[in-house]
C-alpha cells in the first residue's frame, strides 16, 4: 500500500499530536504524514508495513556504509559493554583518544588540535570562537568579524547563523545576528562573468579579494563550505577559488575556517577536499559523516599556533571555555574510528570511482530533460537544478512546491528524495550499488516528468 493513501497508523496521530519535526510546515503533516520508519538495512529504510525507500541523501548526508552495519553495530556494542557515557573535562579514553590521533593523522598536517563537541553548527560555533579568542589573545581584539559567501550555510544556532547566506535561514532573526559580512561568491550556474567552471580562473574571487582588502583589521575569519555549497541546492565550484581564498586570507592575515561537515568523508571523492586539494585551512569543521550516521559528534581541528595561544598558566585565564554534556561521546568515538578505518582500508574510496562515473552517466538522463537547467556533480555528490525555461534559467516560482512535489513522487515508487526547492539532490550512502544508483536516477526521471508535466 502507498503510504499516501492509507489511514494513518495511531503512531501518526500521536506524532501529530506531540512532536514538532525539524524544517517542516507542519501542516503538510495534515494531509501527508511522515514516513514512520521501523528500520534500516543497507541504502534502505523500511517503514512499518514493510515497504522500502532508498535513503537517496543519507539521511541528512550522515550515512556513509549504509544503516545496521554489523561492524559499526559491533564497535558500538564494544564500546556499550565498557561505558556509554562519561563527561570529557579532567577525564579522557581510549577511543576519544584515538580518534583525535587519526583524524590529526588524515587530516592536512598543520591542523595537530582537535576539540569535539555534538553536531555541525557546534563545530562551528566552536572554530568562530576560538578565532575571536585568538585574535584577542595575540593583540588583535579588533578582528571581531566573518566574511562568509552568499549561498554559505553553517548550520543554524545563532553563531552558525550569523555566517548563513541564505535569507531562508536566518531572516527571522537578522536583528540579533552578529554583523558580519556577506560576499558574493562562486555562482557556476548563472555565472555573472559569462565563464565556464572547467576553464575560468574563480574571476568571481574578486569581491572576496575586495572585502578582504578592505576589512581586514576587523575580519577574524573567512568561512566556506569548500566545493559544494549544500543547503544552498549544492552549488559547486572549483578548487581554484579556495586556493585564491587560502593565498590571500594568509596575505591579510585572516584565518581560514573550512566547513565539510557535509562534503567530509569520502563525499567529494576524497577524505577531505582540504588533503585533496593540498589546502590549509586554519581550523576544519568535521560532524555528519564522522560517525557514518550513526551517533552525533563533531570535531573542529586547528593549528598548534592556534591551541599555543590558549596555552598557559591558569592565572592568565587563555584557557578556551566551552564545553558541551556530550562533548566526545565515548559510543560515537568508537564508531568514528571503526568509520575512519573502513574509509582508509583496502582502498575503499578507490571503489567510489565506479559509482562517481555511474552518477554522472545515469545523470545524463536528467541533464537532457528540457527543465533541467543545470546538472552538476562532485564525487558522490550530484544536482539538478530545474527550471521553467532552459535558455533563461527563470526558476519555478517557490510557490509551485515542484521540490516538494517531486518528493512525494518519490515516495509513491519508494525512493527518498528531498529536494532543496528547485534542486533534486543525490548524496546517497556511499555503499550504494551501480544498480542502485541507475534505479535512484530512472525514478527521479519519473518523478519529475510526473511532477512538471502535469501542471507547468
Ligand atoms: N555545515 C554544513 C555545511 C552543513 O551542511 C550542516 C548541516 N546540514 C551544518 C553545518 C550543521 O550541522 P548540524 O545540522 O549537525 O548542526
Amino acid at each position: 500500500m502507498n503510504n499516501l493513501d492509507k489511514k494513518p497508523d495511531i503512531d501518526l496521530v500521536r506524532d501529530f499530536h506531540s512532536v514538532w519535526h525539524p524544517c517542516t510546515q507542519m501542516q503538510d503533516h495534515e494531509t501527508v504524514p511522515p514516513l514512520l520508519i521501523e528500520r534500516g538495512e543497507g541504502v534502505y529504510l523500511y517503514d512499518r508495513d514493510g515497504k522500502k525507500y532508498l535513503d537517496v541523501i543519507s539521511s541528512w548526508w550522515v550515512n556513509l556504509f549504509g544503516h545496521n552495519h554489523p561492524r559499526l553495530n559491533e564497535a558500538l556494542k564494544r564500546q556499550l559493554e565498557k561505558v556509554a557515557h562519561v563527561m570529557f573535562a579532567g577525564i579522557t579514553h581510549q577511543p576519544a583518544i584515538d580518534l583525535a590521533s587519526n583524524l590529526v593523522e588524515l587530516s592536512p598536517h598543520n591542523l595537530q588540535k582537535v576539540f569535539f563537541s555534538d553536531n555541525g553548527s557546534t563545530a562551528v560555533e566552536v572554530a568562530v570562537k576560538m578565532s575571536l579568542q585568538y585574535w584577542q589573545q595575540t593583540g588583535h581584539a579588533e578582528k571581531t568579524r566573518f566574511a562568509y559567501l552568499k549561498g554559505g550555510y553553517h548550520g543554524e544556532t545563532l553563531g552558525a547563523l550569523s555566517l548563513c547566506g541564505l535569507d531562508l535561514f536566518r531572516k527571522n532573526f537578522e536583528n540579533v545576528l552578529m554583523q558580519n559580512l556577506e560576499v558574493q561568491g562562486p555562482d557556476c550556474f548563472r555565472c555573472p562573468y559569462g565563464l565556464q567552471p572547467e576553464s575560468c580562473n574563480a574571476e568571481c574571487f574578486e569581491p572576496m579579494e575586495k572585502t578582504l582588502a578592505e576589512h581586514k583589521d576587523t575580519l577574524a575569519g573567512v568561512i566556506v563550505e569548500p566545493l559544494v555549497q549544500g543547503a544552498a541546492g549544492m552549488k559547486m565550484y572549483p578548487p581554484r577559488y579556495l586556493k585564491k581564498l587560502e593565498v590571500a586570507c594568509k596575505l591579510h592575515n585572516v584565518h581560514t575556517l573550512y566547513d565539510e561537515i557535509a562534503v567530509g568523508f569520502g563525499r567529494t571523492g576524497s577524505l577531505f577536499v582540504c588533503g585533496e586539494h593540498k589546502l590549509n585551512p586554519t581550523f576544519l569543521c568535521l560532524s555528519k559523516g564522522i560517525t557514518s550516521g550513526y551517533l552525533p559528534l563533531a570535531a573542529t581541528l586547528t593549528t598548534d599556533e592556534i591551541y599555543s595561544a590558549f596555552y598557559g598558566d591558569f592565572s592568565t585565564l587563555k584557557l578556551f571555555i566551552h564545553s558541551h554534556s556530550y562533548s566526545a561521546n565515548p559510543l560515537a568515538c568508537a564508531v568514528a574510528n571503526e568509520t575512519l578505518a573502513m574509509l582508509t582500508e583496502n582502498n575503499f574510496l578507490k571503489t567510489l570511482q565506479p559509482k562517481i562515473k555511474a552518477l554522472g552517466e545515469y545523470g545524463k538522463r536528467l541533464e537532457q530533460l528540457e527543465w533541467c537547467g543545470e546538472f552538476r556533480q562532485t564525487g558522490m555528490i550530484a544536482a539538478a537544478e530545474l527550471v521553467q525555461n532552459r535558455e533563461t534559467k527563470e526558476p519555478f516560482p517557490f510557490e509551485a512546491r515542484v521540490g516538494y512535489r517531486i518528493f512525494l513522487e518519490g515516495l509513491k515508487r519508494g525512493v527518498f528524495m528531498r529536494p532543496l526547492g528547485n534542486v533534486i539532490y543525490f548524496i546517497p550512502p556511499l555503499v550504494i550499488s551501480v544498480e542502485e544508483i541507475k534505479m535512484m536516477m530512472d525514478v527521479a526521471v519519473d518523478c519529475i516528468k510526473a511532477v512538471v508535466e502535469e501542471k507547468n
